[in-house]
């Protein structure tokens, strides 16, 4: 089994713990050892060693709120203009630039074809193609009207999303998408800023069309993704045990009771990236959608610090992909929740890390840098928790190892075992 020794890295395991000098040996695709006696750990005598020179050494990054195909087109409609086949292969650049960004898992919330993220999925998991671990969503299911219909009538306009009203309608794409592969089906109760018909204040599934999807997912053994930002559909979908709820921004105190309650199996990711970049970097907004775009921000900001102090686990994940929040600068979500939200840098990685590792349903063995988990690591140049933002930097990136296998391998520090006890 091949071997990875880490030489004096500072660890910063994911846990929550304070961080510590180790070596951390790798065995395989897990970690076997972490030794905080300096060169106490044996490796075999074919091992790469590495000196880490005092880097960091950390759990690889989960994207909780990953669009890979959503190929940072200038707007919702272009997605649907284009092929399948130049939409396959931009996707999968997208994932391995993830992975290039230190992103070792990304956990997909909508795909913009129905098959796209599951070809990519199992292509990476075959070896075929470098990417994160990946968990497949379904296309976004909406409601004439919502988020995601870009149709017009008497026109011929393709999209990203499929529309559905009804609970048979929903019940059917729901049971299509599992057929073909999807981990997630990703369903949009709310509107959202900028659509005519459906605000982000409206929720516009009933309860019947949540429950028709639900119900398909809880006897695939599937997950329900929600698109909920007014206050009415965060309620509709934990009443239906939606496990993972998207903005949750526009949360009135009985929506927060109720994702309290739901804390065990629920978790949170507010994309506060893609509100910031529409609100303070798209440009052009009329004052009207200001004011809207500001109170959303202020209020989802604020609901996010109750709800992690409540004990939520609210992720990191903005909703990268489109030209004005462009993937792969994903990590910068990781500042946002310092800068915003008031995580500590800790907090915020333990966020990106630990509970990433549980949002990707492997919670034992993911996200951590502990001994018997999966070697998914980053060494990184510097300290993230004197400067979250180094972490968007990929020069900083000195390896990137996913599944104990160097997607990046480091410069100049690396030595066999049986050379360095020669020396
Ligand atoms: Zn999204």
């Amino acid at each position: 089994m091949s071997q990875t020794l880490f030489r004096n890295v500072q660890v910063i395991d994911g846990s929550g713990a304070e961080p510590f000098s180790a070596d951390v040996l790798v065995a395989g695709n897990r970690i076997e050892a972490i030794g905080r006696q300096p060169g106490a750990l044996r490796a075999a005598p074919d091992a790469v060693v590495v000196d880490g020179l005092g880097a960091t050494l950390m759990p690889g990054l989960v994207e909780a709120h990953a669009h890979p195909s959503f190929a940072n087109t200038p707007s919702m409609p272009a997605l649907g203009d284009i092929p399948p086949e130049e939409h396959t292969l931009i996707t999968m650049k997208f994932v391995r630039l993830l992975l290039d960004h230190g992103f070792t898992s990304i956990n997909c919330a909508a795909a913009a074809k129905p098959r796209v993220d599951i070809v990519i999925r199992n292509a990476i998991n075959a070896g075929d193609i470098p990417g994160p671990r990946m968990l497949a969503a379904s296309p976004e299911m909406t409601v004439t009207g919502g988020l995601g219909d870009v149709r017009l009538s008497h026109m011929h306009r393709e999209t990203f999303a499929v529309v559905a009203d009804g609970a048979d309608e929903f019940r059917r794409w729901a049971r299509l998408f599992v057929r073909e592969g999807a981990d997630t089906l990703k369903i949009n109760p709310s509107g959202d800023e900028g659509v005519p018909g459906a605000p982000a204040h409206t929720t516009v599934m009933t309860d019947a069309e949540v429950a028709a999807v639900c119900d398909v997912a809880h006897h695939h053994d599937k997950r329900v993704a929600a698109h909920a930002r007014s206050a009415d559909s965060v309620k509709m979908v934990l009443r239906h045990g939606v496990q993972i709820v998207y903005h949750a921004t526009l949360a009135d105190a009985e929506a927060l009771d109720m994702l309290e309650a739901a804390k065990d199996r629920v978790f949170v990711a507010p994309t506060i990236g893609i509100t910031w970049a529409a609100y303070k970097e798209r440009g052009s907004l009329s004052a009207d959608a200001a004011r809207r775009l500001n109170h959303e921000l202020e209020l989802g900001c604020a609901n996010m610090k109750a709800l992690q102090k409540r004990g939520v686990r609210v992720l990191p994940g903005g909703d990268y992909g489109f030209a004005f929040n462009p993937m792969p600068r994903n990590a910068r979500d990781l500042e946002h929740f310092v800068r915003l939200l008031g995580f500590s840098p800790m907090e915020a990685i333990i966020a990106a890390t630990r509970h990433g590792g549980a949002l990707m349903m492997q919670g034992g063995e993911l996200g951590q840098v502990k001994e018997g988990y999966l070697a998914d690591l980053l060494l990184v140049d510097g300290d993230p928790l004197q400067d979250i933002s180094l972490l968007q930097d990929a020069d900083r990136l000195i390896a990137i190892i996913k599944d104990g296998v160097f997607h990046k391998a480091p410069q100049d520090r690396r030595r066999q075992a049986g050379k360095l006890a020669a020396e």
